[in-house]
């Protein structure tokens, strides 16, 4: 019988999630698509920061995967077999295969996808990253020309994504990443019209002369060891997208506290993000995305493990915030 390697928890995680928690098991490979499932080989998988929270059972009341379980994460492949009218042998699909060589995909979540458009994309600015990029800059903060925009964890797969979206629709796009090979990524990579390290000594008042005095729009990937400094700047009537809370995940404790006096003082807009409000839009913005794609103006960064074994190492460099852009394991050839 043909086998398929599946990387699975090998003990419950109750902490940061780190390499030694993994352990890469052989299964039987399924040969064929029950009705209503695709088989899929896959080809690259996302690792995400919303996985590491998933593994603890403190996501959006998912449920928390067991050890030797299938894990939560989004896929790209090739459909083998299809038990679904609507998918046929050979065509691309992003969904949840488990971290695997080969699994299958409930075909009411999977979502096909056009390959010339880049496998890996599809994972990445195009796939739930980007649209959460675009939901908060354009749907929620509704930037434009004028507009002064921050976003931190910038070198990172959401804010690269929406500094670039940012700029494209006529903003000054100022990144917030921690080292300077970071800063050099956001600038060089990205585009962004400048970027600032925030383990550097004087960080905001470097941001402050690169935001002319302070931003108009915010985007939060991180939370409040960033927020607070960066509020303090917002210009009034200024607008914050809180997206993302990567410095609070893990940690145990009370939840972080924000000072409403600085909001009501500020007239500030906070706008939470939660992207699956954006799913059934999908279509709309892989259609935005696609000649920004074509023409350069639009890129991917990708931080990518050669191989499924490899996946366990680079989920932990995720967690450590080691990731420089879309971090990805490459299982097969597309
Ligand atoms: P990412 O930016 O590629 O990776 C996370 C980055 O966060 C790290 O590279 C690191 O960059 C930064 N970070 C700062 N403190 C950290 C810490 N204590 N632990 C780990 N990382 C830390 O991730 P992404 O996929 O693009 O997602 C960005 C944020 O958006 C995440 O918070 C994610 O949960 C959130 N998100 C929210 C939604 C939603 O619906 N609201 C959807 C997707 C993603 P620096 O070194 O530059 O600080």
């Amino acid at each position: 019988m043909s086998k398929t390697l599946e990387v699975v928890l090998k003990r419950q995680v109750d902490d940061l999630p780190t390499a030694a928690d993994f352990e890469v098991v052989e299964r039987p490979r399924p040969t064929s698509a029950p009705a209503g499932q695709l088989l899929v080989r896959t080809l690259y998988l996302s690792l995400d920061p919303y996985i590491g929270s998933r593994l603890r059972g403190r996501h959006m009341g998912e449920p928390r995967p067991g050890p030797g379980e299938r894990l939560p994460g989004s896929a790209v492949g090739e459909v083998i077999a299809s038990g679904h009218p609507d998918f046929a042998a050979g065509d691309y699909v992003v969904g949840e295969a488990g971290w695997a060589e080969y699994g299958l995909v409930d075909a009411k979540e999977a979502r096909k996808v056009d390959p010339a458009l880049g496998v890996a994309n599809h994972l990445g600015v195009l796939g739930m990253p980007g649209l959460t990029a675009w939901a908060g800059v354009t749907q929620l903060a509704k930037v434009g020309q004028g507009d002064v925009f921050t976003v931190d964890a910038a070198a990172g797969s959401v804010g690269g994504t929406a500094g670039q979206i940012a700029k494209i629709l006529g903003a000054k796009a100022i990144g917030i990443a921690g080292g300077a090979d970071k800063v050099a990524l956001v600038k060089g990579r990205y585009g962004f019209d400048d970027a600032v390290d925030y383990r550097a000594e004087g960080w905001v008042e470097t941001l402050k002369a690169a935001t002319d005095g302070g931003p108009t729009v915010h985007f939060e990937n991180v939370g409040l060891p960033i927020l607070q400094p960066v509020f303090g700047l917002l210009k009034l009537y200024g607008r914050v997208v809180l997206c993302g809370l990567s410095a609070h995940y893990h940690a145990d404790g009370p939840p972080p506290q924000f000072g409403l006096g600085s909001i009501v003082g500020k007239r500030a807009q906070m706008l939470g993000l939660v992207v699956y409000d954006f799913y059934p839009r999908w279509a709309e913005w892989v259609a935005t995305a696609t000649p920004w794609l074509a023409d350069g103006r639009l890129v991917q960064v990708a931080d990518v493990a050669p191989n499924l074994a490899g996946a366990p190492a680079q989920f932990e460099r995720l967690m450590n915030g080691a990731n420089e852009g879309k971090t990805l394991v490459r299982i097969a050839e597309g």
